[in-house]
């Protein structure tokens, strides 16, 4: 069992990395939208895709051929594949249209905003369930991916397997839900998910610019060798 981060230091976190979004944030026209089926279908093309410039293009294409579930509940598979198909995603192409179909089917066309229900969708995990619930509905909800769950592992310098197992997920999704200041929720994740993506990577993680270093375990650690 993980301890509860003391207030002190998650409020140093919050804080700290609050600042620095504001000025080192990422900007994606995802981030720019709260619909919630944009911000399905953007988190749909960034599974095991960075955000590159052709994953920006596919979402304004896709969203332009088809801007409503309804719309792409009736696409054609070849229309869609083309589409993502330079992303090497052309698998993911009936996938979204099943997606579509039973969002039509069993929400009246309306990407529904709650986790159980979003779980229940075809092709819909727990990470992309979340992200929509924060970054659509504005739910002040923890979302743990690869690059957070280092972050977190390397804040707190916790033991354990990496990638995390099922039961240390489900731990990593406590603290983190832990750490959230509630009402900007949406900001904190979006920092966590570019904080692993510029500063804390995943080979070179460049304290030395981290806002996060005065209270980082790891890098408390390395400054000690
Ligand atoms: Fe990652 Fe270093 Fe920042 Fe800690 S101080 S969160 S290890 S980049």
């Amino acid at each position: 069992m993980m301890s509860e981060p003391d207030k002190h230091r998650k409020l140093k976190i919050q804080n700290g990395l609050l600042a620095w979004f504001g000025v080192k944030g990422r900007h994606f026209p995802w981030r720019e939208t709260r619909d919630p089926y944009a911000v399905l279908l953007a988190e749909k093309l960034l599974q095991q895709t960075a955000a590159r410039p052709d994953v920006v293009q596919a979402y304004h294409s896709l969203l332009a051929a088809f801007p409503s579930p309804a719309a792409l509940a009736k696409a054609d598979g070849t229309a869609v594949r083309d589409m993502i198909q330079s992303l090497g995603l052309h698998y993911r192409s009936q996938e979204l249209i099943t997606l579509a179909r039973e969002i039509v089917l069993g929400y009246k066309g309306h990407v529904p905003n709650d986790l159980k229900a979003l779980l229940a969708i075809h092709g819909v995990g727990d990470y992309t369930a979340r992200a929509v619930l924060c970054f659509a509905f504005g739910q002040d909800v923890p979302i743990v991916d690869t690059n957070i769950a280092r972050i977190l592992y390397r804040l707190f310098e916790l033991p354990g397997p990496f990638p995390a197992n099922p039961a240390r997920k489900r731990s990593l999704l406590e603290l983190a839900g832990e750490l959230l200041p509630k009402g900007q929720s949406r900001e904190f994740n979006l920092a966590m998910l570019d904080l692993g993506a510029l500063v804390c990577t995943h080979s070179a993680p460049e304290c030395g610019i981290c806002p996060l270093s005065s209270i980082c375990a790891f890098a408390a650690a390395k400054a000690e060798e």
